[in-house]
């Protein structure tokens, strides 16, 4: 069986703590790879490699270090199917899908090759009298992600493009569960060009984790995962003085207005509902038709829909809706909350529990299930389930739909499909959620805007990609400088001000 490495100072390195996970393909259920585990020496020695890279790396002009990203970029490109397929392998998901991964990445890269000018700083000439001032950012030295398994190759990138193209060296510890593309894009950036040490790869668990959180000689962390670990990585990161964000869980709602085109709506949700599974922080879990009437209509349109996706392995072909499940525990967490959801009185109205597929019956399928009649004291509404579930809330009017994604706990994304504009204006001013979509179900913003949650989904300021990335792994210096002319003056004792 294959036994993975870490990617420390430009090489495979094999993992010495003796602990080990099981990479499955989720397919077939059957452990394909073994994923080093690494203990808090073996994260040292990475940072190490990281200390000693950065400063060459930082002292490159930053027009150097576009290029390499440029060249990440076309590389990116020429290895989009390998990546896809190992994605895809350990992930589950469909190849389309994966593609998807990786090409969100690829345009966080892309918008890095912008790095001369987005780091540029500010100057102020005459100041004061033969004074001017200047501010720079400066990279904060090493940092560090820590990221899911869901997006195996997008959200790695979202972490490390920025943060090399600032001039930082990064160490990635990535999902243990999907740790083979990870891997690949750290080869990628070294015949890129970033020298070895910029990017390191250090698989692991919590001990890895918590050693990188602990070190001092990382200055920044970016975490991506579930709400309690984001909260754990955020309160003990910046316990230790560094800079962290971390983003977290969701349950995203869709509010469907009685004069929404109902079709459009269906299509909607079916997509961001179940594709991936329902294994993506920007799903769509909870439709809110406003009405009864919507409500009935809505659902009479849903359940064919959803009695009728295509689920199979990444090898069946392109038109598969979604795979299987990443692991088995995830399976058997996602049934079960679907057993509660059924003892707490929703009605489901679409049962994919006991969906089989012929010649994978070891893999971790299951059909896409469809709750009628949630309330939101319910745990299958309060809990983010990240499978194929999709929960319907009715509410009477706008503002009670409003006010359920307002209370909800997680305010990551939200949507709302009407033809009505004041309508959507008003809901995109008023509601206390990150990412909005007015007949967008999924609306995940580009590489050049950020994307981060609010309340319970994300920890610390600034978010990812984006402009906000490159003051995340950045300082701000700023210099006052003066060039006296003339008669010298003496000591000044008050604080100085510029008149
Ligand atoms: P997870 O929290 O289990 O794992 C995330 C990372 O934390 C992994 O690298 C993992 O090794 C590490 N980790 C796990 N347990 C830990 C512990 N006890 N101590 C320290 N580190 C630990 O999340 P996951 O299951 O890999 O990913 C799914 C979750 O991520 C969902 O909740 C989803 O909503 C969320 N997510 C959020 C966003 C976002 O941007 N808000 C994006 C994608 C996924």
């Amino acid at each position: 069986m294959q036994e993975l490495t870490h990617f420390i100072g430009g090489e495979h390195v094999k993992g010495t703590s003796g602990r080990f996970s099981d990479v499955f393909n989720p397919a077939t259920g059957e452990v394909e790879k073994r994923c080093p585990l690494a203990s808090a020496a073996e994260v040292r020695a990475a940072v190490e490699n990281a200390r000693a890279a950065q400063p060459g790396w930082a002292a490159q002009n930053p027009q150097k270090r576009a290029r390499v990203m440029m060249k990440f970029v076309a590389l990116l490109q020429r290895d989009m199917d390998k990546l896809a397929e190992a994605l895809s392998r350990e992930h589950g998901k469909t190849l389309p899908d994966a593609r998807g991964d990786v090409q969100r990445g690829l345009e966080v890269a892309e918008f890095c090759i912008g790095a001369p000018h987005l780091l540029k700083g500010e100057y102020t000439e005459g100041a004061g009298p033969g004074i001017d001032m200047y501010s720079m950012r400066q990279p904060v030295g090493v940092a560090a992600g820590i990221t899911p398994f869901n997006f195996p190759a997008m959200i790695p990138m979202w972490k490390f493009c920025p943060a090399i193209a600032c001039g930082n060296a990064f160490i990635l510890k990535p999902s243990e569960r999907d740790p083979s593309v990870p891997l690949m894009l750290a080869e990628l950036m070294l015949e890129a060009g970033a020298p070895p040490g910029v990017l390191n790869v250090v698989n692991g668990d919590k001990e890895a984790v918590d050693a990188v959180l602990d070190d001092p000689d990382i200055a920044a962390v970016g975490f991506v995962g579930s709400t309690p670990i984001a909260h754990y990585v955020y309160s003990r990161g910046t316990a230790a003085g560094k800079r962290v964000q971390c983003f977290g869980g969701a349950k995203n709602h869709m509010i469907v207005m009685p004069d929404a085109d109902m079709d459009q709506a269906v299509d909607a949700l079916v997509g961001a509902g179940y594709g991936a599974a329902g294994e993506r922080c920007m799903a769509v879990s909870v439709a809110v038709p406003v009405g009864e009437e919507t409500a009935d209509r809505l659902v009479e349109k849903l359940i064919p829909r959803v009695e009728s996706l295509k689920i199979g392995p990444y090898t069946a072909g392109e038109d598969v809706d979604f795979g299987p499940i990443v692991t088995k525990e995830a399976l058997a967490r996602i049934k079960g909350l679907v057993d509660r959801g059924v003892e707490e009185g929703a009605e489901l109205k679409v049962d994919g529990r006991n969906f089989r597929l012929q010649g994978y019956e070891s893999g971790n399928f299951m059909g896409g299930c469809l709750f009628d009649r949630v309330t939101k004291d319910m745990d299958i509404y309060k809990t983010e389930i990240f499978g194929p579930v999709l929960s319907v809330v009715r509410a009477k009017s706008y503002d009670e739909g409003l006010a359920l994604a307002m209370d909800h706990e997680y305010g990551n994304g939200v949507a709302i499909f009407t033809r009505d504009g004041d309508a959507a204006r008003d809901f995109a001013n008023r509601i206390n959620i990150g990412m909005v979509g007015i007949n967008v179900p999924i609306p995940v913003p580009l590489a050049y805007h950020t994307f981060g949650g609010w309340k319970k989904s994300g920890f610390g300021d600034l978010n990812q990609h984006g402009p906000d990335a490159f003051k995340f792994y950045t300082r701000t210096k700023t210099v006052t400088a003066r060039w006296p002319s003339g008669v010298k003056e003496g000591a000044e004792f008050s604080i100085p001000t510029m008149g």
